[in-house]
């Protein structure tokens, strides 16, 4: 801690977005960046706690006060280094992250927190820029290989530690690019597919073998897998979505988020979309049903298409503006979030349930809502009860952002044969280990709809796992 003042002195400055009236008429990543003397300055705030909290809640384990001072010293291949002893892709959780660390920074009590998320970004892009970032191949090979099928971010750390430790590991993906959500879930403002890019090129470097386009279940079969390598990971992620069946559910313009947001990242990638399928939100109400990020991407995303209007609607009450009692410092809380799409001009409104679809000549053309009342009961559980006040929303497109319940069964889970627990992942043991012999499971398919920054920290992990077994 090289400034023991700073953080009296220095005021939090963020590097904040792009202005409105600029980024929603492209696709561009949405947030600045700062100069790197103000970033050393924003470094320079962590107080090097006794006990750091932001360690604690950063569920790779990061060690900020560490890379904080190098950061703020201008040691950036340090900084670089300390980073990635715990994180394989901080430039994907810089720009992405939830940031659960700043919200248990002890600073984040009185005052503003260091801005830990937006100095991970920059220490990687500096790192990137000044060719820090090399690969790394291992010295020798174990004669083991590896089999990884899904290249989200889980699959990607998994493959990357484990070839790390000499294995060699080829990873097996469904779609045409890697990256699984990141690359067509997420949209561009957010996390621009260069920054996947660049690092799949220092992963092919390292002896990954990358399969595209290989469904496993279909393309190939699962026992050819289980024959060929040494050990299989499921890392398919939770692609099952979670739907609403009110009636009019089977109106046209109804669609699942993912079909959406996909759609828009593969017409940027310049990959084939077939027209005749095309969802296009130019002139219309649209209106996205869930809360959550998927469903701000939705917002962001209909706005740049040119959508009239833009309505998100939640069935939970609105959470507290500032501080929530039911989730204190230093866990996550449960408050108000307004991304960059919110800002850029939509409607929200939450405690409302969908009644029912209405249309003309087959076309959706409004939704009817309903308002509820939620009460907690003594246990804690939340009840919801329909008041009877009703309304419409006017609607030619709507958006089921509901999220995810589990992994798909069908095809290659039903081949192989594993079990799954009570929410419908994949049950794994301790060791991340299925029911079936030397076949593991991690990300999302193990633990259901998450963060990247989960899924990474469960992709070390079964990596860990694996080459004890193996
Ligand atoms: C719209 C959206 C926005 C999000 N925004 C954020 C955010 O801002 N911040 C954040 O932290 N998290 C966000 N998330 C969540 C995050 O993207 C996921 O938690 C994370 O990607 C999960 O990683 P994973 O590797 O487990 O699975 P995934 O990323 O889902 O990857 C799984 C991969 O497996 C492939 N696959 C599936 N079946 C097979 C098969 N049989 N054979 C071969 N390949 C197969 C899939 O095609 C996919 O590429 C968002 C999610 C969505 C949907
Ligand atoms: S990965 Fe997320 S929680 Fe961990 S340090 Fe980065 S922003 Fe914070």
């Amino acid at each position: 801690m090289g400034n023991p003042k700073a953080f009296i002195n220095i005021p939090r400055k963020n590097a904040g977005y792009r202005p409105i009236n600029e980024r929603i008429y492209d696709f561009g990543e949405v947030e600045q960046t700062l100069n790197r003397e103000d970033r050393k300055l924003q470094a320079s705030r962590c107080m090097d706690c006794g006990i750091p909290f932001c360690h604690w809640a950063c569920p790779l384990g990061n060690k900020m006060p560490e890379w904080q001072d190098l950061i703020y010293k201008g040691h950036w291949k340090e900084g670089i280094e300390i980073l990635h002893e715990t994180n394989n892709f901080p430039d994907f959780t810089g720009r992405i992250c939830p940031a659960p660390c700043e919200k248990s920074c002890v600073l984040a009590l009185h005052d503003a927190p260091v801005t830990i998320r937006e100095n991970e970004a920059a220490v990687t892009e500096v790192a990137f820029i000044e060719g820090m970032i090399k690969a790394c191949p291992p010295k020798t090979r174990s004669g083991k290989k590896v089999a990884v099928i899904g290249s989200g971010p889980a699959g990607l750390a998994a493959a990357q530690q484990l070839n790390r430790k000499g294995h060699l590991v080829t990873i097996f993906e469904k779609d045409n690019g890697l990256g699984g959500l990141m690359r067509y879930g997420i949209p561009n403002f957010k996390l621009n597919k260069n920054i996947i890019d660049r690092r799949l090129e220092q992963l092919s470097e390292e002896g990954i073998i990358f399969k595209p386009n290989t469904e496993v279940g279909k393309d190939i079969s699962g026992s050819e897998i289980m024959k060929n390598f040494d050990a299989v990971c499921i890392a398919i992620g939770a692609g099952h979505p979670r739907d609403i069946t009110p009636e009019g559910r089977d109106l046209k313009g109804i669609h699942f988020a993912m079909e959406f947001l996909s759609q828009q990242n593969q017409v940027i990638m310049g990959e084939n979309v077939d027209e005749s399928t095309l969802i296009s939100a130019k002139d219309k109400h649209v209106l996205v049903i869930g809360g959550g990020d998927t469903g701000s991407d939705c917002v962001g995303t209909s706005i740049r298409q040119g959508a009239v209007k833009v309505t998100q609607i939640e069935i939970m009450p609105m959470p507290p503006a500032d501080k929530n009692p039911d989730t204190p410092w230093p866990f996550y809380p449960n408050i108000l979030k307004t991304s960059s799409s919110h800002q850029e001009g939509c409607e929200r409104k939450w405690s409302l349930n969908t009644n029912k679809f209405v249309g003309k000549n087959g076309q959706l053309t409004e939704v009817l809502v309903e308002e509820v009342e939620w009460t907690k009961d003594e246990t804690g559980r939340w009840n919801m009860k329909l008041t009877g006040k009703t309304d419409v929303i006017k609607a030619d497109l709507v958006f089921l952002a509901l999220g995810f319940i589990h992994p798909v069964h069908e095809g290659l889970l039903t081949e192989l044969g594993v079990e799954f627990d009570g929410r419908g992942n994949v049950a794994i043991d301790k060791t991340s280990q299925s029911n079936v012999k030397k076949v593991f499971a991690t990300g999302d398919a193990a633990m259901g709809a998450s963060l990247v920054v989960r899924a990474i920290a469960s992709g070390r992990k079964v990596a860990e796992d694996i080459h004890s077994s193996l």
